[in-house]
């Protein structure tokens, strides 16, 4: 199996490059916030208690991420290989992800790390709001919280995978074609 994450900040371009990059591969895309906000959007029990946390700017607790990704990974039983959008956050998401995978015979292929820095960030988010709807998006200080969670909780797990030398660097700034293709080129060298 193919299995990569889409690593890095909000506003990095991760949901853009995941859709490209799993038609490409013919991997599933599977982004935690999305399927928070189909939950959301269906008035689910889950999407009421994940709106109360992403409204915040904060991650929704451990458990329910963990057992909501472990749900879309069994549905998913014949799939070639995964990318994971959003997912891991955290450094027991991360164990969970790779004691889950390991249970299966698989491990993680590759960490693709997608490098912007923090006033782009907040600006790419700020028009995202006027498309895209998200309350996340639409106030600065949400959107300046999510950063400072990434900072504290998400960014250590560079060095949580670096370890495995699993992480390829792609810089996220330039034209969606060019980074898509760099991020291939860094599939291909995992693969190869
Ligand atoms: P995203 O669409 O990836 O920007 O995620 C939007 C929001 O959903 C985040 O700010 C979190 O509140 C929540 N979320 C998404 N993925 C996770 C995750 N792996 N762990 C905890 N919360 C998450």
């Amino acid at each position: 199996m193919l299995n990569l994450i889409l690593f890095g900040p909000p506003g990095a371009g991760k949901g853009t490059q995941s859709v490209k990059v799993a038609e490409h591969f013919g991997l599933v895309h599977l982004s935690t916030g999305d399927i928070f906000r189909a939950n959301i959007k269906g008035g689910t029990e889950l999407g009421v208690l994940a709106k109360s946390y992403i409204d915040k700017g904060q991650l929704v607790p451990d458990e329910v991420t963990i057992g909501m990704l472990r749900g879309e990974v069994e549905k998913n039983s014949g799939a070639k290989g995964f990318i994971f959008d959003g997912f891991p956050r955290t450094i027991p998401q991360a164990e969970a992800l790779n004691a889950f995978l390991s249970e299966k015979g698989t491990s993680i292929s590759s960490v693709i790390s997608l490098e912007v820095e923090e006033e782009e960030l907040v600006k790419r988010l700020k028009m995202r709001a006027e498309v895209s709807g998200r309350s996340d998006d639409a106030d600065e200080s949400v959107i300046r919280n999510r950063i400072e969670v990434y900072k504290n909780e998400t960014f250590p797990l560079k060095d949580f995978y670096a370890a495995s030398g699993k992480v390829k660097i792609v810089n996220g700034i330039g034209e969606i074609e060019q980074i898509f293709s760099d991020i291939c080129a860094r599939v291909e060298e995992a693969k190869a």
